[in-house]
């Protein structure tokens, strides 16, 4: 158990100083005063445990309410939704809500329970982050994305999730034989940025689990992640929405690989204070906000 801890630690290519200095250097020019003070009375109801005036400075976002791979670790799965319309919300919806909020907001992170890219606007909506002096950051499997729109948009942090580093556990894992394509993409983007010197910084995330855990398929992907240049490469332990007796066909035998609280308890802390710094934006108000109330409490 000691050396998979060890093998863990090393597995990161670049430390996480890097990427905060990183995100720090990228989000000075947008903050305004206005911001500033926000984020300060943020902070004093924080420690303070009171209710100040504030607004949310980190907005999560699913820009639709679906997903291409049908992994076995998702949290929808886990939350087993009973709606099945898909719903998206379209680019009016969002500028609208861009320019509500952007007088406080500083983050977007586009993909919270579902895929962002299957949006049709996605690229449009990137864009118009960068209009209204927001960061945008996208989390994403990045089989569905055209590389070179998503190139243009400059989003600062692309978040990829990929789980294994071969076609047959990312079969097992994500449910879809898409291994090859989303290797390709990723080489495509790591390329352009590297080539162009752009200011895009990818950090790839694996979750373990029972499929990946003797990290043989890990050690493979992150040969190819630094043969690639891709920023960072992190393992995150396998974590339950609901009771961890609920998932035992995933959870890892190690138990340094998975987080033995679940998810409601985490998310529960917000409940401490009526000033929540992040808020939660669904495609659909009445379905998806519920669902999210799982993961994160909203302002409103
Ligand atoms: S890519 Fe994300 S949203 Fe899609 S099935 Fe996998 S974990 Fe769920």
């Amino acid at each position: 158990m000691k050396s998979n801890q060890l093998k863990i630690k090393k597995s990161g290519i670049i430390n996480n100083i890097d990427l905060f200095l990183f995100l720090l250097k990228k989000t000075i020019p947008y903050l305004t005063i206005y911001k500033i003070i926000n984020l300060f009375k943020l902070f004093i109801s924080k420690i303070f445990y009171i209710k100040l005036n504030t607004k949310p400075y980190f907005i999560l976002t699913d820009t639709i309410n679906t997903c291409n791979l049908d992994c076995k670790m998702c949290f929808t799965k886990q939350i087993h939704f009973k709606e099945k319309i898909v719903y998206s919300y379209d680019i009016e919806f969002f500028e609208d809500f861009l320019k509500k909020n952007n007088k406080t907001l500083i983050f977007i992170m586009f993909g919270c329970l579902w895929e962002p890219s299957l949006n049709k606007d996605i690229y449009k909506m990137l864009e118009l982050c960068n209009k209204y002096k927001v960061l945008a950051f996208l989390t994403t499997n990045l089989v569905n994305c055209d590389i070179n729109k998503l190139v243009k948009t400059q989003t600062p942090y692309i978040q990829v999730s990929i789980s294994a580093g071969d076609k047959e556990i990312y079969k097992k894992i994500h449910g879809k034989d898409y291994f090859i394509k989303v290797q390709k993409n990723l080489a495509d983007l790591a390329y352009i940025i590297n080539n162009q010197k752009l200011s895009i910084y990818i950090h790839v995330k694996s979750v373990l689990q029972k499929d990946n855990e003797n990290l043989k398929t890990i050690k493979k992907l992150r040969l190819f992640l630094k043969k690639i240049k891709i920023n960072k490469f992190s393992l995150k332990k396998f974590q339950s929405v609901r009771n961890l007796n609920d998932n035992l066909e995933i959870l890892p035998k190690n138990t340094n690989f998975f987080d033995k609280t679940n998810g409601i308890d985490k998310f529960s802390i917000h409940k401490k204070t009526r000033n929540y710094s992040m808020k939660y934006v669904g495609p659909d108000k009445k379905t998806s906000k519920n669902e999210a109330l799982y993961l994160i409490e909203s302002s409103e």
